[in-house]
């Protein structure tokens, strides 16, 4: 499997949070040593390995990851979990992977915490409140 790396560095950031917020985990934190791979009773069904899913999620490869069959053959055991030296909780990123695949203009939400408190004052009330909704689909 060959990665790029590069592309629209914005948009690889915006991603990379994403995760980040929505699965509560620290993407840096795993070093790739395999070991959740090693252990995943669904890796032969995948085309990307779990500690491969987190290298893409690393360098920000959204559409690659999004794409692939393996966030849907992961069966949420949690194995990986329990395996993971750093404590990186595997499962839930991949779980937030799927989230993001399943909502259409996913990158077109409000991002409330980048709003100045003046622009927040601006919002009504209702595109407020969807905002919030859709950050915990
Ligand atoms: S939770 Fe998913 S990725 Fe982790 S070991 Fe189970 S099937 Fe594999
Ligand atoms: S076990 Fe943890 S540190 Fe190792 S590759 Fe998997 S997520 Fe990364």
């Amino acid at each position: 499997m060959s990665v790029k790396i590069g592309g629209d560095g914005a948009r690889a950031k915006i991603f990379i949070e994403t995760i980040e917020r929505m699965s509560h985990q620290q993407i840096l934190a795993c070093y790739q040593c395999g070991k959740c791979s090693a252990g995943c009773p669904m890796a032969k069904y995948m085309d990307i390995l779990p500690h491969q899913m987190i290298r893409f999620v690393q360098l920000g490869l959204e559409d690659e990851l999004l794409g692939s069959e393996a966030i849907w053959m992961c069966v949420s055991c949690l194995t990986c979990n329990t395996r993971c030296p750093k404590g990186v909780r595997i499962a839930e990123i991949i779980e937030a992977v799927r989230q993001l695949r399943l909502r259409d203009n996913r990158n077109d939400h409000l991002d409330l915490h980048r709003l100045s408190a003046g622009a927040l004052a601006e919002l009504p009330p209702i595109a407020v409140i969807g905002s919030m909704r859709k950050g915990t689909s």
